[in-house]
């Protein structure tokens, strides 16, 4: 478990999700190295942090070689909305190969723990439901997602490699659709689309026929779930699911977005976009029983900390 001496390095800490954990660690006391390239992030997430004598950036890519001394490594470092993946699919890849080599090495040098940060992507469009972790997916390798999916699945890959022929202490998360403050509106998901699209009043985009469906986890329980895998002994060499179970159809968050804004704005429907998974649900009973977590903030209470977070920082 880490005291309040260990360092712990976070790879794409100035991410959505990356820097709602750096945060976490800083309240807690931990000494946090972030180092991300800004591909995706932004430096305004952690401006609440800058000045604080626990944390450091380093404005610098994880495809470079790098050398910190730390006991915890987090790797986030990723486009990872698919509008950011389609756009830099040879980035995507690289950061989940050499990116994750470069991690892993510095855990094994060091003898540190690694959390890989992977997705529920890695089921692809699932013939399942609720995704199990030992369901091996459905993806096609040469798709538009396939930077992403096949990126994560060999960083998945490559992590069972390291602990199996260097013993490394590698723990596996698969992050399901997260949402909250902090996700930049041009990030092209879902939930900040709508959200902009309601408070502009403009057409709500709902690809395809809206019917195909998500599970929505809020930051705050997605950090707690990451933070749980990384500090908890029994994790080591696990594959685990954090998300939130809770499924909704694309169209009915559409309609509840609209409603919880207050908007008078239409639906305007487009082609859904090649190999869109049509359901996604995290099967998080491995969570439960490993790590004691579960999701705690409803998709209702979530959605209006978005709407308020958008609302006051202009869209
Ligand atoms: N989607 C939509 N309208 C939008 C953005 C996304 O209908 O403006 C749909 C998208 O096709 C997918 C779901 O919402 O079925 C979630 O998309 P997102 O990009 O948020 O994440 P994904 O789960 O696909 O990685």
């Amino acid at each position: 478990m880490a005291d309040n001496k260990s360092r712990v390095l976070v790879t794409g800490g100035a991410g959505f999700i990356g820097s709602h954990l750096c945060d976490s660690l800083i309240a807690q006391g931990l000494d946090v190295v972030c180092r991300d390239d800004l591909s995706t992030g932004d430096r305004g997430n952690i401006s609440g942090i800058q000045g604080e004598k626990l944390f450091r950036f380093d404005l610098k890519s994880v495809e470079e070689f790098f050398d910190y001394d730390v006991d915890y490594i987090f790797h986030l470092a990723s486009p990872a909305s698919p509008v950011d993946y389609y756009r830099m699919p040879v980035k995507t890849m690289i950061s989940n190969s050499r990116g994750t080599e470069n991690c892993l090495e510095l855990a094994r040098k060091k003898g540190a723990r690694m959390l890989m940060c992977s997705t529920s992507e890695v089921y692809g469009d699932p013939g399942i439901s609720p995704q199990v972790e030992d369901y091996y997916g459905n993806v096609n390798p040469i798709g538009p997602r396939s930077c992403y999916d096949e990126g994560k699945r060999f960083s998945e890959a490559l992590c069972k490699a390291y602990e199996r022929e260097y013993g490394v202490d590698v723990v596996i998360v698969r992050i399901f659709n997260t949402y909250g403050p902090r996700m930049r509106k041009e990030d092209g998901r879902v939930i900040p689309n709508f959200v902009c699209q309601a408070l502009e009043g403009k057409p709500l985009t709902v690809y395809g026929d809206g019917s195909q469906t998500r599970s929505f986890c809020y930051v705050s329980d997605m950090v707690r779930g990451l933070k749980k895998a990384m500090f908890t002994p029994e994790a080591s060499g696990e594959v685990i699911n954090i998300g939130n179970p809770r499924e909704i159809e694309v169209l009915d968050l559409a309609v509840l977005i609209k409603k919880n804004t207050g908007s008078g704005s239409e639906m305007s429907y487009h082609d859904l976009p090649e190999n869109d998974p049509h359901l996604r649900r995290p099967d998080i009973s491995k969570a439960k029983r490993i790590l004691g977590w579960e999701p705690e903030v409803n998709l209702e209470t979530g959605l209006d900390h978005v709407i308020k977070w958008f609302s006051r920082n202009g869209w």
